[in-house]
């Protein structure tokens, strides 16, 4: 067998039970059950771009999945599916490995069936398609945000910007903080049960990957309303908690990215089944602020509206 095959099989081959056809044909055959949509989202990750040259490959095996299973979880979708695109520079065994070792944690994690994929050789660049289903008709979409809707956030904001933050030498965490930190940025956890259940409650939903404001904004616009943020109801680790006087730290919470919580918006009748569900999930499910016809996301701080400096949020639009 030719190397390329030699890594396919060694690395890339598991048993695909929800397949009909998995990896080693020319394509792979997947059956969607009755009454539902196919859902189908991919990512790429540029080496030197979204993770470090350097980075330890188990972690990113683990991501370059798990990005997309946010994905799915920001639909109210079921994640199934996935296939890889990987240029490698060279054969490095002991990074395939690891790779795939922590690729496929993600995938059994969140029951996600490696079919198929491409291997060359080229600049480190990895990219992953997933696909998923939903029930007909009750995909979660940005476009559905009503006036006055509530919006909610998912668990905590702003510790992956930090430990990147970390990481590039702008700031200093103590361990256990930085531990914290790191492995919010380096294996996330997308929230696919909370995806699920939002289903016929939440009138839209995003996925939080490039900073909060970022991808409210991608709501608001496919919806056409403006909101209001209240930072301090955001939830956040103890420590960013304790210094939210900070501009880093507010910029980390507000506009940092690779969170990859929920955020989404609700009427204010669903207000008890969303806390409802917050228990059920043992998950923090926090109502940060409410939409507005008025255009544009004022940001309120201890109730006063806070000055977004523009260049701190200016490469987010
Ligand atoms: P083709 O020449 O028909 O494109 P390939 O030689 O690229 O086929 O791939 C052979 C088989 O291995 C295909 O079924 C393909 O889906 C699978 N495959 C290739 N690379 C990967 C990978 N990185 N992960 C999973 N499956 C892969
Ligand atoms: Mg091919």
């Amino acid at each position: 067998m030719s190397p390329e095959f030699n890594l396919i099989a060694k690395y890339f081959t598991r048993a695909t039970p929800s397949a009909d056809l998995g990896v080693g044909d020319d394509a792979a055959l997947l059956r969607v059950n009755a009454g539902h949509q196919l859902v189908i989202s991919v990512d790429m990750l540029v080496a030197g771009t979204h993770f470090f040259q350097d980075a330890a490959p188990y972690d990113i095996g683990w991501k370059s999945l798990a990005v997309n299973i946010s994905d799915m979880a920001a639909m109210g979708a079921v994640q199934k599916w996935a296939t890889l695109a990987i240029a490698l520079p060279e054969i490095n065994e002991p990074w395939l490995a690891e790779f795939s070792r922590g690729l496929f944690a993600c995938a059994d994690q969140f029951k996600v069936e490696l079919i198929g994929g491409d291997t060359t050789r080229g600049p480190l660049n990895i990219s992953v398609q997933i696909m998923g289903e939903v029930p007909t008709g009750e995909a979660l979409r940005r476009n559905a945000a009503k006036p006055d809707d509530d919006i909610w956030v998912s668990g905590n904001l702003g510790s992956a910007a930090l430990g990147l933050a970390h990481l590039q030498n702008k700031i200093t965490l103590d361990s256990e903080v930085a531990e914290h930190c790191l492995q919010a940025l380096h294996t996330p956890m997308p929230r696919t049960a909370l995806g699920l259940k939002l289903r016929n409650k939440a009138n839209s939903c995003i996925d939080v990957s490039d900073g909060l404001l970022a991808d409210l904004a991608h709501i608001l616009k496919a919806s056409n309303l403006g909101a209001t943020v209240m930072l301090d109801h955001i939830n956040c680790h103890d420590f960013l908690r304790s210094r939210l006087d900070d501009t880093i730290i507010q910029q980390c919470i507000l506009a940092g990215g690779d969170d990859y919580e929920l955020a989404f918006t609700a009427p204010q009748s669903q207000r008890h089944a969303i806390q409802e569900l917050a228990r059920q999930l043992n998950l923090q499910l926090s109502l940060i602020g409410k939409t507005t016809e008025k255009l544009g996301i004022a940001v309120t701080y201890k109730q006063q509206l806070l000055a977004i400096s523009k260049k701190g949020f200016d490469h987010f639009g």
